[in-house]
């Protein structure tokens, strides 16, 4: 379903993308673990073209962004293709970002009302099973306000399906929750694990990552520094700087 190819990319005259390739296919999920500053967060960020990126391919089903520009200049050419790429690769965020004005029904409906353009009633009718399948169906006229933080981002991954998404990209999704509220949405992400569902998951969390990924990416620095399935790369990691964080971690 994605695929980036020698992914380079730079802020001003500093590279933190320095020619990664990650590839996911239909029913992965591949975890992104590294340092603060290893660049995970912008690889997500260039995979849904919410950050343009100087060189290399990024393919969504195959086919690859049309680009306008080269280097720094370097943009997407087609708005349209965006729009579908981004619709497509939903992302969930460490901070929710759940419109405070609006009731969790709402912020669940807006965006395929609005971008995609779906019919109301149908869109309320799948916002509610969302809401449900995530453990919050009786929240749908809270405000984000007056839920906790694992409701939250439980509301935010709901938002991210009612998109009807080819995939899902996760960034640290458990980060900003305590730690008993963080379980309640690792729950729900290990649920969609297996369904089936794509996912690029960004975590800090070794556990999930072991148990959910098929396949696991360790950056350091803007490049991979080893990757594979997790039994082999949690159980029998080879390179050092792997090893140590690793044993920083746990
Ligand atoms: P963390 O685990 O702390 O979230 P990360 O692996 O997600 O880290 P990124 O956020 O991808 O790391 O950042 C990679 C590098 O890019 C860092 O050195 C960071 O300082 C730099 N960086 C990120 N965003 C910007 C920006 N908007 N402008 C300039 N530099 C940036
Ligand atoms: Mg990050």
């Amino acid at each position: 379903v994605i695929e980036i190819r020698g992914l380079h990319k730079a802020y001003g005259s500093l590279e933190v993308i320095k020619g990664v390739d990650i590839v996911a296919h239909k029913g992965d999920v591949v975890s992104l673990i590294g340092s603060s500053g290893s660049g995970k967060s912008t690889i997500l960020r260039c995979a849904n073209l919410l950050e343009d990126s100087q060189q290399g391919d990024i393919l969504f089903k195959g086919e690859p962004v049309k680009w306008k520009g080269a280097g720094l200049a370097r943009q997407p050419a087609d708005p349209k293709q965006v729009l579908r790429i981004r619709t497509n690769l939903s992302m969930v965020f460490q901070q929710f970002n759940l419109w405070a004005h609006m009731t969790i029904l709402q912020n669940v409906m807006e965006a395929p009302i609005t971008v995609l353009g779906r019919d109301r009633a149908e869109v309320e009718q799948a916002a509610r099973r969302y809401l449900d399948k995530v453990g919050i169906g009786d929240k749908c006229d809270a405000y984000p306000a007056q839920l906790s933080g694992g409701q939250q981002q439980r509301a935010a991954i709901a938002r991210a399906l009612c998109m009807e998404p080819e995939a899902l990209l996760f960034d640290e999704p458990t980060s900003a929750l305590d730690p008993e509220l963080e379980q309640e949405v690792i729950k729900v992400i290990k649920d969609l694990a297996a369904e089936g569902r794509t996912m690029l998951i960004v975590t800090h969390d070794m556990k999930m990552a072991s148990d959910i990924s098929s396949h696991v990416v360790f950056l350091h620095q803007g490049l991979i520094e080893e990757q594979g399935p997790p039994a082999r790369l949690f159980g029998a990691p080879e390179s050092e700087r792997l090893k140590q964080f690793l044993s920083a971690t746990v």
